[in-house]
């Protein structure tokens, strides 16, 4: 069944090993930040360090894996119909717009969204790790330079990955004006579970 996340907003659920996930964007430029926890022991949680120390490379598309904080493969991505998705930006949050935005008013955020989500499985807003930012399109120079461009999703456009172990997943429509391009859309996504 087909799940929709409604713009600037985000969803929790649990995933089993085998199951896959697929993330969709149904508009086009729409990025969807996702966190990742054992759901075993949530002190286990996706890494941005060791997902791109081990697949060295700092964009992580089809073929690679997300890894751990304990060097475990959480997830393999199988398809990934864009190519183009983020692992260096933490999720956006009311501060990102506060600082960087100089936006003092109250802004929906991927970080209140994850957080408030995951809170019925005991995740603590300490506890969300740099996330995944599927579609989110950030640009490098050679001097280290970063900048946050339009994403290149066009409508349709997904990833589908393949749980590794027993995970939690936050999920999210990301809220940051410029990471999409100016306009709020819904992210979905589908579970497929493993044959039992
Ligand atoms: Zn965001």
């Amino acid at each position: 069944m087909i799940e929709t996340i409604a713009r600037q907003t985000g969803a929790a659920f649990k995933l089993n090993k085998g199951d896959k996930l697929k993330v969709m964007d149904p508009q086009g430029e729409q990025v969807s930040d996702m966190v990742l926890f054992n759901a075993e022991d949530k002190r286990e949680k996706l890494s941005s360090g060791k997902t791109l120390d081990f697949e060295e490379t700092i964009l992580i598309t089809k073929g690679h894996h997300l890894w751990s904080n304990r060097s475990h493969k959480m997830m393999h991505i199988l398809e990934d119909t864009n190519g183009r998705n983020d692992f260096l930006l933490a999720p956006c949050s009311p501060e990102t717009f506060q600082i960087m935005y100089q936006n003092p008013e109250y802004h929906p955020s991927c970080f209140e969204n994850l957080y408030t989500n995951l809170a019925k499985y005991g995740v603590e807003p300490d506890d969300v790790p740099t996330a995944f930012n599927i579609f989110m399109n950030v640009q490098f120079a050679a001097d280290g330079r970063l900048t946050v461009a339009p994403p290149t999703s066009k409508a349709g456009d997904y990833l589908l990955l393949e749980a590794k172990m027993d995970l939690i997943v936050g999920l999210t429509a990301c809220s940051a004006e410029q990471s999409n391009n100016y306009s709020f859309k819904p992210i979905q996504y589908e579970v497929i579970q493993a044959q039992k």
